[in-house]
């Protein structure tokens, strides 16, 4: 048995799984909560038993590893006897910049370079190195892996990820499309290239959650994608507006009087469908307020489908074709509102959905919810960005 420990830490969060690689199963999963803030908690499940919540003082990152590490080896609800159990470490780390196109050994040089881009990622890229500080402190001799949300959208050519700034910026500020969500974008790709039994199929990949962003790839390279230099871009989301008109920035800030952080404060946190609805940026919440009557509610759902659509469009257009349409996270996976609005009058791209298939099918597995005839597959397929961490661990370190 090969235990792979996957380590996604945010800057006050640490979320944790245990996953044996051999059989890719979740021994136990868990999250640390509210670190280096009052009522700090740690919450356990492993895969054999009962879920288990410890309250305690968690000052930093490196205290919160400590206690995962405890609970796991604990002799009562732990899944392991000891550390060496635990054969390597696996990362998810946000911002690479340009520096890293895959999966790579954590060592000094890599860490200076994680250091380097926190321009580029300063919410996350800390936290990241917060949560490799710690498991190194408490794992010193166990190997590290860094899995990057952005080494998918390395793939693409020059044409596709530069903004037509001044060529000057890119090279001096590192201003260009960079993508996220590629762990999950690559990982349901991958999926979908397996379900079509054709490695270089066009597909076209919607991560559908409180983020949200569409990919594109043929034979499992990426043309493009909608998250740019920061995920803000692309589609509206949970609370961030998308793309807008770059103007309204100027214009707002000099009529409002508000400041750079402040803007960016209401691009982030205070648009996309909270800021439309004023209801929730929940899809649940939507779904029910607009049902109810609720206008604005269905404004932001219609406007939230009518991105995606016009995505699709284009990135079929940009490959020449599309194979298959791929639906995952939250939203993708869960609301089949969305999903049939969204397929609905794409007859000319060559995509029949299976209408009823899609509204009543299972929920959780991989489903194909194309009619057989459909020119273009459309898939369901649930993502797993924490077994395609430990799969790339494990392909590294063991
Ligand atoms: P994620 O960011 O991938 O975890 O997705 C979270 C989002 O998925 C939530 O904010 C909801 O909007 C959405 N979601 C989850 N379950 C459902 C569901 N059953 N129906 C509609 N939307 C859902």
């Amino acid at each position: 048995m090969k235990n792979i420990l996957v380590i996604n830490a945010g800057s006050s969060s640490l979320k944790y799984q245990l996953i044996d690689i051999d059989t890719e199963t979740v021994i136990a999963k868990g999250l640390c909560e509210r670190i280096g803030i009052d009522g700090s908690m740690l919450t356990y499940k492993p895969s054999n038993g009962d879920k288990v919540e410890i309250q305690k003082d968690m000052p930093n990152h490196e205290v919160a590893i400590k206690m995962v590490l405890d609970i796991l080896t604990d002799a009562k609800v732990g899944v392991i006897k000891d550390m060496s159990e635990i054969a390597a470490v696996g990362h998810r780390m946000v911002h690479g910049g340009e520096k890293f196109s895959g999966s790579v050994i954590i060592n000094d040089d890599v860490i200076e370079a994680m250091k380097e881009c926190i321009p580029l990622g300063p919410l996350h890229n800390p936290a990241n190195l917060m949560g490799i500080a710690g498991c190194q402190a408490a794992l010193p001799n166990t190997p590290m892996v860094g899995v990057f949300d952005t080494a998918w959208g390395q793939g693409m050519e020059p044409s596709h990820f530069m903004y037509a700034l001044p060529y000057e910026l890119y090279k001096q500020y590192g201003v260009r499309r960079y993508g996220f969500h590629g762990t999950s974008h690559k990982y349901v790709t991958g999926r979908a290239l397996k379900l079509l039994g054709n490695p270089n199929a066009k597909v076209i990949t919607c991560h559908l959650g409180n983020g949200s962003s569409i990919s594109c790839s043929v034979a499992g390279k990426c043309v493009d994608t909608s998250m740019g230099l920061t995920p803000l871009e692309g589609l509206p989301m949970g609370t961030r507006c998308g793309s807008i008109d770059p103007a309204i920035i100027p214009y707002l800030m000099k009529r409002m009087n508000i400041t750079a952080a402040e803007m960016d404060a209401i691009m982030n946190k205070k648009s996309g469908m909270l800021g439309i609805s004023g209801v929730s940026s929940d899809f649940r919440d939507l779904g029910a307020a607009a049902a109810e009557g609720n206008e604005r509610a269905q404004l932001a759902l219609d406007m939230f489908v009518y991105a995606v659509k016009k995505y699709i469009g284009a990135y079929a257009a940009a490959m020449g074709g599309v194979d298959a349409i791929v639906f995952t996270a939250g939203v993708g996976e869960n609301d089949r509102a969305v999903r049939e609005k969204v397929l609905s009058n794409m007859e000319f791209l060559g995509v029949i959905p299976d209408v009823e298939f899609n509204r009543n099918g299972p929920r959780g597995e991989e489903i194909c919810i194309s009619k057989p005839e459909s020119k273009v597959k459309v898939f369901v397929i649930p993502t797993d960005e924490e077994m395609a961490i430990a799969r790339d661990t494990a392909e590294l370190a063991c």
